[in-house]
């Protein structure tokens, strides 16, 4: 048989088996490179997969392998980039669940509702996604430190607390999660009260941040410089990484930008694996929108241009992205009975888009200042009154909606009340065709356009 042909029979099978995420993370970009009588080689996407696969499908695939073929085989995964080197990954399972005394996430200082399960994956943090993953199922070993960085609210802190929960739920491990700003109070205190009564203050300080297995230290760029602080951090880390403890540290920027701690402190972050998180892109940030309303009752009453809306605005973080679902929700049950529709959602979000003012062309924008020009409310120009005072700005609206951005008409409809997209196309014609005539018209728009 063709091996493409067993491969793509072993993917239907194991596909049958894993969560459509499993399988699009550990298998989708994998392909059997070659197959002799006692050996299949594996070509896959990254490192992670190595050691990822080795330890948590090797099972699975010999055992469809078998199925399929009747042959027991050695299994052996290599890099495309890495053909000629041999792989000797004598990898071992260190799920150490031998004794079931699981250390609970308060005194571990985490938050059990950061999980691997509710974190949403997309391109721009599938990359430190993976690698949490393989820290978390085989920490100390896998990467060490495990460095994730990326502007605020894009789920670092979360990440990085998952594979703290992960921990404690599948080993006995001792797991610690802190922000080294906390870190570097409680040694200040502990230093404090060091006197002649207390002279174990210090050791217990150390005892508590040496005597685990997982450290987990958030926002290090708030570790401080050259400070006293600074320096005990790195006689920490030390001694942990000596005895290979696992570290994971966040940031809000790259190793090379933490100007104000030491270089000696940098070289160790660069000696792990560093991986950045992006903000999401429009799909991610629809899939992390349904993921969080999954949980609401109202879920499925939800229309679609509600969620387009919020994924259109609220564009740069995740925790922006969560404070707006949240704020709709909230302003409906207050306005409108729990009912959720696109006019509620930009009512509810329109201080927080109105504020930031970023929002160059966009529909709702455009909306305020003709609304503003005209000394007329928002809810005219979307409601039903055809008065000529405010027929007259919605149909401006409509205009410039269509010459300053790049909507569709019936995009532009939703917007406006949910009016039909002949009716748009009417009320800009209407305008097109006066401007040529109207010199008032013109200066109109003219202002409008500066301001918008
Ligand atoms: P950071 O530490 O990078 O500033 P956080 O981890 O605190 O960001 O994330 C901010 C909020 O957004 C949290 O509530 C977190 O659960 C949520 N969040 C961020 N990224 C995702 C994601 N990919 N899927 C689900 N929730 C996310
Ligand atoms: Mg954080």
């Amino acid at each position: 048989m063709d091996t493409s042909v067993i491969w793509n029979n072993f993917l239907e099978k194991i596909k049958d088996r894993l969560s459509p995420l499993s399988y699009d993370l550990w298998f989708k970009e994998t392909y059997l490179y070659s197959m002799d009588n006692s050996t299949v080689t594996i070509i896959v996407p990254s490192k992670l997969h190595i050691t990822h696969l080795d330890d948590n499908y090797k099972d699975d695939i010999v055992e469809i392998f078998s199925l399929l073929t009747g042959n027991n085989y050695n299994f052996v995964f290599k890099l495309k980039e890495d053909l000629e080197q041999t792989v000797d990954d004598s990898t071992f399972l260190i799920k150490d669940v031998s004794n079931n005394i699981h250390q609970n996430s308060i005194s571990a200082n985490l938050n059990s509702d950061y999980t691997f399960e509710n974190f949403v994956v997309g391109d721009s943090n599938k990359f430190a996604f993976t690698a949490s993953r393989a820290v978390a199922e085989r920490p100390g070993k896998a990467y060490n430190p495990l460095f994730l960085y990326g502007k605020s609210g894009l789920g670092k802190t979360h990440l990085m607390q998952a594979i703290g929960n992960y921990i404690i739920q599948n080993t006995n491990k001792k797991v610690l999660y802190i922000s080294s700003d906390q870190f570097v109070n409680d040694y200040i205190s502990a230093v404090r009260s060091n006197d002649a009564n207390n002279f174990d203050k210090i050791d217990s300080f150390k005892r508590k941040y040496r005597d685990i297995d997982v450290l987990i230290i958030d926002d290090i760029q708030f570790l401080g410089s050259a400070t006293k602080g600074q320096e005990e951090f790195f006689h920490t880390f030390n001694e942990l990484y000596n005895s290979n403890k696992q570290i994971i540290i966040a940031s809000d920027r790259s190793v090379d930008d933490l100007k104000m701690l030491e270089n000696r402190l940098l070289t160790r972050f660069n000696s792990g694996l560093t991986a950045n998180i992006t903000p999401p892109d429009f799909d991610l940030r629809m899939s992390i929108i349904r993921k969080k309303i999954m949980y609401q009752e109202s879920a499925s009453d939800i229309p679609d241009n509600v969620i387009e809306y919020i994924a259109n605005n609220f564009a740069s973080d995740v925790r922006q992205l969560s404070g707006a679902i949240t704020r709709v929700f909230a302003y409906s049950l207050m306005m409108n009975k729990g009912i959720i529709n696109l006019d509620i959602a930009i009512e509810a979000l329109k201080d927080q888009l109105h504020d930031k003012g970023v929002y160059k062309n966009d529909i709702h924008r455009i909306q305020r200042i003709v609304c503003d020009y005209f000394k007329i409310e928002i809810e005219d120009i979307k409601g039903k009154k055809r008065s000529k005072n405010i027929n007259y700005p919605r149909q401006i609206a409509i205009y410039l909606c269509r010459t300053l951005t790049t909507e569709s008409f019936p995009k532009i409809g939703t917007y406006f009340g949910g009016r039909d997209h002949s009716t748009i196309i009417s009320s800009y014609k209407k305008i097109s065709n006066e401007l040529k005539k109207n010199n008032q018209l013109q200066t109109v728009i003219e202002e409008l356009k500066q301001s918008i």
